[in-house]
């Protein structure tokens, strides 16, 4: 079969492409050093549209709220129907809204982050845009990058995006309960994930009954209490 591959200089903005992402690097060791003085904990939250994102933050914010205060910045291109889900669940939430961008870019969460009570937070859970491609590009400033995937996705999900994976500590695959009507084996995208790189952590979640999320916080090292002062 005829393959056309991209060859590395080939793009038409490739020095603005490095100039750019050059750019969000330095913003984002900004954001971890203002992250890191006030002692918060940054969680970025990456996947598909629809893979479990916001249920994800709901479910955390819920398990880790008694012993937590935690700050969400909602990624999304217009609406706030996420940033309200998660509202509910007892977190300070700041909406960011994109426009048109698929991603977001530590420019945008550092003007996030000057909204929200640090000196108050313990954890902040960032949701990405829904995109598997240029967050992975992206790094907004968090210490630990979850990526949550479902097995409605398909079989063939993480060897096509192996760039996400490589950026991951922790790895949700979710929606396990449908895993046999999508003819999907969740040990086989482990396995796969595992050929990326062996240190990802990798739980199965079942996130609409609740199922797995004290395994996401095992996973990220959030088991014990952290509450400021408590
Ligand atoms: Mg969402
Ligand atoms: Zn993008």
């Amino acid at each position: 079969m005829k393959v056309v591959e991209f060859q590395e200089g080939e793009s038409f903005d490739i020095e603005l492409e490095e100039d750019l992402l050059r750019k969000n690097e330095e913003i984002a060791e900004v954001n971890r050093r203002l992250l890191d003085k006030h002692g918060v904990m940054g969680i970025d939250v990456m996947g598909s549209i629809g893979s479990g994102k916001t249920t994800m933050i709901e479910r955390l914010t819920n398990h880790l709220g008694k012993t937590a205060n935690v700050g969400v910045v909602a990624g999304d291109l217009t609406t706030t129907i996420d940033a309200q889900k998660i509202e509910q669940q007892g977190a300070s939430v700041v909406q960011v809204n994109t426009g048109k961008e698929c991603h977001l870019d530590a420019n945008l969460v550092g003007k996030a982050l000057k909204t929200l009570p640090l000196e108050e937070l313990d954890l902040l859970f960032t949701e990405n845009v829904g995109n598997l491609i240029c967050p992975a590009e992206f790094p907004l400033g968090a210490q630990k990058r979850l990526v949550v995937i479902s097995v409605t996705e398909g079989p063939y999900m993480v060897v096509k995006h192996p760039y996400i994976f490589r950026e991951a500590d922790v790895v949700a695959i979710n929606k396990v309960e449908l895993a046999a009507a999508m003819k999907v084996d969740p040990e086989k995208l482990k396995a796969d994930m595992a050929r990326i790189d062996p240190r990802i952590k990798v739980v199965k979640t079942s996130l609409i009954a609740d199922q797995g999320t004290a395994e996401v916080i095992e996973a990220l090292g959030l088991a014990t209490g952290m509450k400021s002062g408590a």
